[in-house]
């Protein structure tokens, strides 16, 4: 049971994982708490928020896990997906190389977490059109090649990050019933 009496059907771990800086705590606070800020702190502890919905008349909690600020190569420790059902491989569209250090990301996630694992790449801060160093279509091709989902997003005026939590978790949903 989650808070109140509300029952819950489901537990879904989700882990955040990208380079430093992409946006990550601030997509899952638009996602837990529809807030932003401009100004975000780096993540200091390991630490999730969960955000109860409904999917196909079964509440689900999602448990969204967010870095402790780990995101040098390989620091991410093996607890941080221990039992994820989901991730959500994040790079900023105005920063190439955040796109260039995903396939690294992917590779470290294989190594850790579990095969069956749902993978959607995420390319943030869309709203900074004018600035974007990534194509669209680069990014889409990467995820086809690999079998992510894939969505741009940005976390400042809340484009498709309520569709990227969703992609996500009713994938996993469907997998599971
Ligand atoms: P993290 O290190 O990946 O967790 O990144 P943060 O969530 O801390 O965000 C890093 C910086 O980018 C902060 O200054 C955020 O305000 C900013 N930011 C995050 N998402 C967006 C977005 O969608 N658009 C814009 N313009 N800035 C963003
Ligand atoms: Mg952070």
């Amino acid at each position: 049971y989650g808070d109140g009496n509300q029952k819950i059907d489901y537990v879904f771990k989700v882990v955040l994982i990208g380079d430093s800086a992409v946006g990550k705590s601030q997509i899952l606070s638009r996602f837990a708490r529809n807030e932003f800020s401009l100004d975000s702190k780096a993540t200091i502890g390991v630490e999730f928020q969960t955000r109860t919905l409904v999917i196909q008349h079964k509440s689900v909690k999602a448990q969204i896990w967010d870095t402790a600020g780990q995101e040098r190569y390989r620091a991410v420790t093996s607890a941080y997906y221990r039992g994820a059902v989901g991730a959500m491989l994040v790079y900023d569209i105005t920063r190439r190389q955040s796109f260039d250090h995903i396939p690294r990301w992917l590779e470290e996630l294989r190594s850790h977490a579990d095969k069956n694992i749902v993978i959607i790449l995420v390319g943030n801060k869309i709203d900074l059109e004018n600035q974007r160093a990534v194509p669209t279509e680069d990014a889409k091709e990467f995820a086809q090649k690999e079998g992510l989902f894939f969505l741009e997003t940005s976390a400042l005026d809340s484009t498709n990050v309520e569709s990227a939590f969703l992609t996500i978790l009713t994938e996993i949903f469907n997998i599971v019933n």
